[in-house]
């Protein structure tokens, strides 16, 4: 838009008529200081301006323009009366394109260099947005960069523990062995088992992440007893976590549709969260039932709990809450492969947690395939 200032409301009316007859967006200002207003509210890509008008004259228009960042930059044109302004027009204002034409105003000269200045704007404002828009990639990468490098450094400390357990049970297995001590040497292998565990979910957690990446985690849907799953799965963790108590305390035989492995998957990480992060508390409490067409699945703990300002972060791919990431082992990756899990069932799902008190991790199954 190209803002035409004069005080003579003939002349704005000629020059506005003349420019819009060549396809230019025209608004006018009838004085400096309406003019002032306007250039501040409105982005324009040029002005053109009369130098000689009552108050504000042209060159304190375009002074105080030259003072505002936002405006700064916006070319003038000049119509002068005369030759000698153009002195005053070169000194006063050099930040911006300038240049000037004299009454009487010659159409085709004008036409040239509204033309000119337009175009100049048009590029200007394209290299802008370019620039802009790779200031925002380069930001984006670099934190996607030192995410990866933190990732990378996590990563290593996560498999490097259980591979360090592993290799001191194996020295002790090996003096055991060698001392005849059978049942030392079974309580070592047991352990050894433990850590192999460990370290085999953490890669499967890893190819889960480089799954989700590529778009190539697979579901394999049908109809299962979701009860039925549910006890096999409180049966292998309450062998691993004897000293926990998980109470079923609502449960429905249930048919439930999904990928039976993907939605375990859920659960254990639901329920091993909830034990991880109650060091205090060995209760857990599952709740199981239909409604509406929908399973409603509810782990609740009575552990440390999540602030409620991180709570809608926990299903960020590698989120961990910095207050308890110290305290707790983890690399932020089962909660996201749940997300992705649980979306690509079409399910609801989230957390509920008071800080201090506990969490109640959830999420809301369709029954059959036709809720979806
Ligand atoms: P990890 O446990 O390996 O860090 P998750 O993706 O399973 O990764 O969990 C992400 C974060 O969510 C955890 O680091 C923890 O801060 C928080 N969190 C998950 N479950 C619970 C819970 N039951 N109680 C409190 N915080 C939890």
């Amino acid at each position: 838009m190209i803002l035409v200032i004069d005080d003579k409301t003939e002349n704005l009316i000629s020059l506005k008529k003349f420019l819009e007859l060549h396809k230019f967006p025209v608004d006018v200002a009838s004085s400096g200081e309406e003019a002032l207003k306007k250039i501040l509210r409105f982005p324009y890509a040029l002005i053109i301006l009369d130098v000689q008008m009552p108050g504000m004259d042209g060159f304190e228009v375009a002074e105080a323009i030259s003072g505002y960042s936002k405006t700064k930059d916006i070319p003038i044109i000049f119509l002068s009366a005369n030759n000698t302004d153009k002195d005053f027009i070169t000194k006063g204002y050099d930040s911006g394109g300038i240049d000037y034409i004299t009454k009487p105003v010659d159409a085709d000269i004008l036409l040239l260099k509204v033309k000119t200045f337009y175009r100049l704007y048009e590029q200007t404002r394209e290299l802008t947005e370019i620039q802009e828009t790779l200031k925002e990639e380069i930001e984006f990468r670099k934190a996607a960069e030192d995410k990866k490098d933190e990732f990378i450094s996590i990563a290593s400390h996560e498999l490097k523990t259980p591979l360090t357990s592993i290799k001191g049970y194996l020295q002790l297995l090996e003096r055991s062995i060698e001392n005849e001590d059978h049942a030392l040497g079974k309580k070592y292998l047991a352990r050894t088992q433990a850590q192999v565990e460990k370290l085999r979910y953490l890669i499967a957690d890893l190819l889960d992440i480089s799954k989700i990446e590529a778009g190539k985690m697979k579901f394999n849907k049908k109809i299962f007893d979701f009860e039925q799953l549910l006890d096999n799965t409180i049966d292998i963790i309450r062998q691993t976590n004897p000293e926990y108590q998980i109470l079923k305390k609502r449960a429905e035989p249930v048919k439930a549709y999904g990928d039976e492995v993907r939605i375990e998957q859920v659960i254990i990480n639901y329920i091993t969260n909830a034990i991880k992060y109650s060091p205090e508390s060995k209760e857990i409490h599952i709740e199981s039932f239909t409604n509406e067409g929908f399973l409603h699945f509810r782990v609740k703990d009575f552990g440390i709990g999540v602030p409620k300002e991180k709570q809608h972060q926990l299903f960020q791919k590698f989120y961990r809450v910095e207050d308890s990431s110290t305290r707790f082992q983890g690399m932020g990756m089962g909660l996201y492969i749940c997300a992705e899990i649980l979306n690509r069932h079409h399910c609801e799902f989230g957390v509920e947690s008071i800080e201090g008190q506990g969490s109640t991790f959830f999420f809301k199954l369709p029954l059959t395939a036709n809720n979806y």
